[in-house]
């Protein structure tokens, strides 16, 4: 062994979600454990998650609200480590929290409480993180790990890959985990952005341009998949908001979206009754009682919107509601990696175990959180991942 070599039980590569509780629990279990990351601070994105609140979980996982090659494989994990369980230990920090809509639950301060806590509980069973920490090479002798750094190297029985997809590669995101399972000759699906914002064709870009800044509740549906009641968003650059986001990781280029944007209303009915009862209030006027102002002319022309209720045929109406309910919007792609919450495809699930996430083909190596082929949609689904997979990897390595 080279001179200066460390030597440990457990090596972990990526110091945010799932790497750090798989230390905290490994750690409970009196294993020696070091994490490395190459960031300058650990848990980047976990201070960037939900505005700086982090939505660190939602009320209501199951393993509908995730997507995969093989979508029974969360189903373990998610059960073992749940959200009560992280919920759990939020309360025994003593960190205050609020539920959102849709069961989203975040931090009523900062996500700064959620990394202090995770850092504290490493702390307490004597966790070792070294940051600044370049992964240089990985080999593997019959019963350890040697990981070569740029501080050294590090011999481990355990190598656990925590870190992270390709999104928001400012935050420090990079394709090693890919790159260590390919070594192993795992199998990797292919990648691509997910929670991301759309962006818009040209002719679409010129009408919806002066709306950025409105955002309106609406259900969002293509083809698959349906998200109802969520806000969106119209930027300087396309459409973003939650609802968008969510579809978005539905969506495949070349194909429409549709939108409803007053899911809660018989638009068609609505606008007859105020025909009989005010015949000469012009259509914008009508609308802007129930849309933004600034959308109207943007989905219809002048000449429509400028007519009085009374000039209506039934055609129209029914057309009208139809643009308002049944919007079809064909985005040109969305802003990638850039701006993306999550990274879609990874680690095929096939080649790990579910109740441990070892791999299939190298005893002694786990893949946890985002790396793996399981996507949360939006709402704290995404760190439940983490916290659930990283707790049992945490149990066994
Ligand atoms: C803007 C934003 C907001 C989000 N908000 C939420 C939210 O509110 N709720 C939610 O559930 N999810 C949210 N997510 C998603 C969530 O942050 C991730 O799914 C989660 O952090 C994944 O955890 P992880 O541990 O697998 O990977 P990461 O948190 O990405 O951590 C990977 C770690 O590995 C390190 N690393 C990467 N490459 C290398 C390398 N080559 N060498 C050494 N170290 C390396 C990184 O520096 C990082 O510390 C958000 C994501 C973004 C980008």
């Amino acid at each position: 062994m080279p001179p200066g070599s460390k030597i440990t039980d457990v090596l972990i590569i990526g110091a945010s979600a799932s790497g750090l509780m798989c230390a905290i629990e490994a750690g409970k279990r009196g294993r020696k454990v070091v994490v490395l990351d190459h960031a300058n601070k650990a848990g980047k994105k976990i201070l960037m998650s939900g505005g700086g609140r982090c939505n660190f979980t939602n009320m209501d996982v199951t393993s509908e609200n995730f997507i995969s090659h093989n979508p029974h494989f969360c189903k373990s994990a998610l059960s073992r480590y749940t959200q009560w369980d992280f919920i759990g230990m939020v309360n025994d920090h003593n960190i205050a929290y609020h539920e959102r809509d849709l069961g989203k639950l975040f931090c009523d301060e900062s996500a700064k409480d959620i990394l202090e806590m995770l850092l504290t509980e490493c702390r307490k069973v004597n966790v070792k993180i070294h940051l600044n920490t370049k992964i240089d090479e990985i080999d593997k002798t019959e019963n350890s790990f040697i990981t070569r750094t740029g501080n050294g190297e590090y011999r481990s029985d355990s190598l656990v890959v925590a870190c992270g997809g390709l999104s928001i590669p400012k935050m420090c995101a990079s394709p090693l985990g890919y790159r260590i399972a390919e070594q192993f000759d795992h199998h990797i699906w292919p990648t691509s952005a997910g929670l991301v914002p759309l962006t818009l064709q040209n002719h679409d870009k010129e009408q919806l341009e002066g709306l950025s800044g409105i955002s309106v509740e609406s259900n969002v549906s293509n083809e698959r998949m349906a998200f109802n009641k969520e806000n969106i968003l119209f930027t300087h650059r396309g459409l973003s908001g939650p609802a968008i986001l969510q579809i978005s990781s539905y969506w495949q280029a070349g194909e429409a979206i549709k939108v409803n944007l007053l899911p809660e209303l018989d638009v068609e009915a609505f606008i007859k009754a105020r025909q009989t009862k005010q015949p000469n209030i012009k259509l914008k006027n009508l609308l802007s009682e129930i849309l933004p102002k600034r959308l109207i002319p943007a989905l219809f022309e002048e000449e429509i919107i400028d007519k009085p209720l009374q000039e209506l045929s039934q055609i129209r109406i029914s057309d009208i509601a139809e643009q308002l309910q049944n919007w079809k919007i064909k985005p040109n792609g969305t802003e990638g990696y850039r701006t993306a919450e999550v990274t879609l495809g990874g680690v095929d699930c096939d080649e790990l175990s579910s109740k441990t996430m070892e791999s299939k083909k190298t005893k002694g190596l786990y893949f946890i959180g985002e790396v793996v082929d399981v996507t949360g949609w939006l709402g704290g689904y995404n760190f439940q991942w983490a916290w659930s997979s990283g707790w049992c990897a945490g149990q066994v390595v």
